[in-house]
Parts: C-alpha cells; sequence; structure tokens
C-alpha cells in the first residue's frame, strides 16, 4: 500500500517538474519583446481612453508614438506640458496638432424652429424623438435640442442653452467624436478650431420653404458664394458649405449680406453672441402651411 502510494507521488511530483520545465523553457524562446518606454509613456498621457487621437485607447497611441508613426501632439486631450514632457523624454518633435472641435449644423432652437407636433413617448431623448417621423420639428434636419450629445460628452463640454441648443465648450472639447455618432440628425461636424466662417445649418430646403421652418435656416440664396473668395464657399444641396480645406481665404465680407445670418463668424462657442436674425422667444412666426402645399412640399 505503502509503495502504491510512493509511486503515485513520484508520478505527479515527475509531472509537475517535467511541465515547469517545458514552460520555463518556452517563455524564454517565446518571449516577445516590449519596449519598456510604452509603459512610460502610457503614464504620461491622460488615461482617458477616449480615441481623439484615432488609436482605441492611450497604450495603442503610446505604441504609436514609439515606433514614430504618430508625434505625441496628436493627443488633444493632453496638455502642451505633458506633450513636451512625452516628447522630451523620446527626444523626438511634439508635432503640435491643430485644434480639432465640434461644431453644431443647425441653430434652430426653441425661439427659431417650429415644432409640427409634440412628442409624449417615454423616451425622451433626440435618438427616441427621432425614430417617430424623423421627430415633432417642422425642419426634419434641425436640432431636437433633448441633449443625448450632452450626456454622451465625458469631458463634460456640452451644455444646452436656454434656447434648447447645445453649446459645445472649445477649451474642453477633445474631439472624441461621441456627439457625432449619438446625433440622430447628424449634426455634429469636427473641425479645425482655426474656422471661424461657419454655416449654422443643414437643412437642403430652399428659400421659403427652408424659412418657413426656422428663422435663420439657410435659404441657398448664394449671396455669402458671392461675397466670400472665390471657391471657399458653396452652395451643396440646397445649403451653403465653408471648404475647410480653403480656410485661410477666410473674412467676415462673408457674412454680411446673409439674410438669416445662417453663416456666421465664430470665435469661441457658437450662439455666444445673439443672431440678428433671433425673434425674442415666444415671438416666432407661425408656420405657413399654405406656401408648403402650393409648393406641393407635402404631396
Ligand atoms: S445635436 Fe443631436 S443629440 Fe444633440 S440635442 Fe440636438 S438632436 Fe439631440
Ligand atoms: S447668404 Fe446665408 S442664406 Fe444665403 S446661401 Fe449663404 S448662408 Fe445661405
Amino acid at each position: 500500500m505503502m509503495q502504491e502510494y510512493i509511486i503515485g507521488l513520484s508520478i505527479l511530483v515527475g509531472l509537475g517538474l517535467f511541465f515547469a520545465v517545458i514552460l520555463a523553457v518556452a517563455s524564454v524562446k517565446l518571449k516577445v519583446f516590449e519596449d519598456p518606454r510604452i509603459d512610460a509613456v502610457e503614464d504620461m498621457l491622460p488615461h482617458a481612453n477616449c480615441g481623439a487621437c484615432g488609436q482605441p485607447g492611450c497604450r495603442a497611441f503610446a505604441e504609436l508614438v514609439i515606433k514614430g508613426e504618430v508625434k505625441p501632439g496628436k493627443c488633444t486631450v493632453s496638455s502642451p506640458e505633458a506633450i513636451e514632457q512625452i516628447a522630451g523624454f523620446l527626444g523626438i518633435d511634439a508635432g503640435a496638432e491643430e485644434r480639432i472641435i465640434a461644431r453644431l449644423r443647425c441653430a434652430g432652437g426653441k425661439a427659431e424652429a417650429h415644432h409640427l407636433a409634440e412628442y409624449h413617448g417615454t423616451l425622451s431623448t433626440c435618438r427616441g424623438e427621432a425614430v417617430v417621423n424623423g421627430g415633432p420639428k417642422a425642419c426634419s434636419w434641425g436640432c431636437l435640442g433633448l441633449g443625448d450629445c450632452m450626456d454622451v460628452c465625458e469631458f463634460d463640454a456640452i451644455h444646452m442653452n436656454e434656447d434648447g441648443l447645445p453649446v459645445v465648450t472649445p477649451d474642453r472639447c477633445v474631439a472624441c467624436g461621441d456627439c457625432v455618432e449619438i446625433c440622430p440628425k447628424g449634426l455634429f461636424e469636427l473641425i479645425p478650431e482655426s474656422q471661424h466662417l461657419y454655416v449654422q445649418c443643414k437643412s437642403e430646403l430652399e428659400g421659403d420653404l427652408a424659412l418657413n421652418r426656422c428663422s435663420v435656416a439657410c435659404t441657398a440664396c448664394g449671396k455669402c458664394v458671392a461675397d466670400a473668395s472665390p471657391g471657399l464657399v458653396e452652395i451643396d444641396h440646397h445649403v451653403a458649405r465653408v471648404k475647410t480645406d480653403l480656410r485661410h481665404l477666410e473674412a467676415r465680407e462673408a457674412i454680411r449680406r446673409c439674410p438669416t445670418n445662417a453663416i456666421v463668424w465664430l470665435e469661441g462657442p457658437q450662439f455666444a453672441s445673439p443672431s440678428r436674425n433671433r425673434p425674442a422667444f415666444g415671438q416666432i412666426e407661425p408656420i405657413r402651411m399654405e406656401e408648403d402645399l402650393e409648393n406641393h412640399y407635402w404631396q
């Protein structure tokens, strides 16, 4: 009996030793070298894992920085001091990136845009309202104003103003793109902070059809196109658009004759200064449905 016990124990010990040796050899032979600087750079990053740099997280970004495939400055969440610290640690250029921020292609808040209906569903979110016939707003491109974008922003960079529009605080925005993704109307876009000329409208209706729904809609009149440097502003699907790659041609002249103030000159947050065309609260003109019917919009 004792002998059987000793044999069994010996087999177990032998197997244990055998596999321990195999694992020890494998760990040496198959070891993947990881640059210790990756940990160091990751520690200097903000650990936000926000994706603003285009990578799935801070570690993936640190690996690319170490490989020399991106510059530290691509992380727009880090402070300039942190970027310089990383660049100094690696002995590379910081590669200052242009700041990108989220801008809203709509200025039609409660005071400017008409509602055709009221939503009484249980989902009081923009996405909930949008599934019911696109939402209650007369302009089907317009902001629904329930703040899904504000709720999703982890950087506290969006607040809803009294007009029911989301206002982005440029200094807090890290261009992570979460608001772009969540907005059911696709109203946010990420553009360089240095771009001042901006069309705050996405409506693809023209002239009175657009104006009938929102007092600050772009009517596609083309005045800004004529007043801006050639090629800077174009009309695309009945709405003016500023070409970001030509922003070095920007001048305030382009906004001077806009009849609705759809095109604005931005320095800082949107909607910070009162629009020329914004009626006081409660003074919005009733929607002229007959005119729409004449234009066969509803048929
Ligand atoms: S921008 Fe989009 S998500 Fe934000 S309040 Fe307006 S509709 Fe809702
Ligand atoms: S001037 Fe104003 S309304 Fe006319 S196309 Fe330009 S942005 Fe639109």
